[in-house]
């Protein structure tokens, strides 16, 4: 087994067959290493683009890469050939500091190839969501490239920064440093129909009061001074990503305005709520100000 780890530059672009903007890859970095992390050889090379003529200026800037180089370049499909054959023959797994990598070349493969996967993916490990395992972090503490180079002690300035290569050079460098077998084992996934379901899955807010996935015990509200179940004085309305309803403690005489959100998230609904006192001063306030 051997590791790829890869990093893409890419050149948000308008795309007329698609009528719509797209990430092409305009450029391919690699570090192949041997199960013990030994680098074997790096890959790089600069993808030709077909669909933006010029690149974004925040794209010249961030990469240093000019017009001129991605026009010389090698065409997306023989670019990623090249890649194909230089990982070889030997099962790997692909990683990527967070997983935006994976989803422009799912974008670019349906692009230029009309497939909704990544052929050479078979399996596949964030290294962000690793880092985070590892330091034992929340799901939303998503820590940079930069940000987790400096916290185990890397100089970033070392390496060619917003460059596939440097950056995926650098990856490799902190994957060493927080080299943990057991996370490991459990972050390497496989690529299979799950995965690219989960993956591009795309988040809703749920609109329907009367939608089944609604846990109704979630409209309900309690009294946050004397815990006794409040009355809902008017009904909910949505709007803006919420439902909206104002609730009344009878006993504490206190005007709640509580709103909650469900989202709905590839395996579950996701909730939030948020509430607040409702007092002579803010009623005269006109409504919400979200
Ligand atoms: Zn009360």
């Amino acid at each position: 087994m051997q590791y790829v780890i890869m990093d893409l530059e890419w050149n948000n672009t308008y795309a007329k067959k698609t009528s719509g903007f797209i990430n092409e890859i305009i450029e391919i970095g690699a570090v192949k290493t041997d199960e013990k992390l030994n680098t074997i050889d790096t890959f790089s090379c600069i993808v030709r683009s077909q669909i933006g003529r010029k690149l974004r200026g925040s794209v010249k800037k961030l990469t240093n890469l000019t017009n001129d180089d991605i026009s010389s370049g090698v065409p997306f499909a023989k670019a990623f050939s090249i890649f194909r054959k230089w990982m070889g023959e030997e099962e790997t797994v692909i990683m990527t500091w967070g997983d935006s990598d994976i989803r422009v070349l799912i974008e670019n493969y349906s692009y230029f190839a009309g497939i909704n996967s990544v052929p050479f993916l078979e399996k596949y490990c964030d290294l962000q969501r690793y880092y985070q395992r590892v330091k034992q972090r929340r799901a939303d503490q998503q820590a940079g490239l930069i940000t987790a180079a400096q916290e185990v002690g890397i100089d970033p300035e070392l390496y060619t920064h917003h460059r596939a290569l440097g950056d995926s050079l650098l990856t490799t460098d902190i994957f060493e440093l927080i080299y943990d077998e057991n996370v490991l084992r459990k972050e390497i996934v496989t690529c299979d129909e799950e995965y690219y379901a989960r993956l591009l899955f795309k988040a809703k807010v749920l609109k329907n009061i009367d939608n089944p996935m609604i846990d109704k015990k979630r409209l309900e509200h309690y009294c946050d001074a004397c815990g006794k179940q409040c009355e809902l004085v008017t009904p909910w309305k949505f709007s803006c990503q919420y439902f909206r309803a104002v609730f009344h403690c009878d006993s504490c005489d206190t005007t709640y305005a509580v709103k909650v959100r469900f989202k709905k998230l590839y395996d579950r609904v996701d909730y939030k709520k948020v509430v607040t006192v409702v007092t002579p001063e803010s009623e005269e306030e006109e409504d919400d100000d979200e």
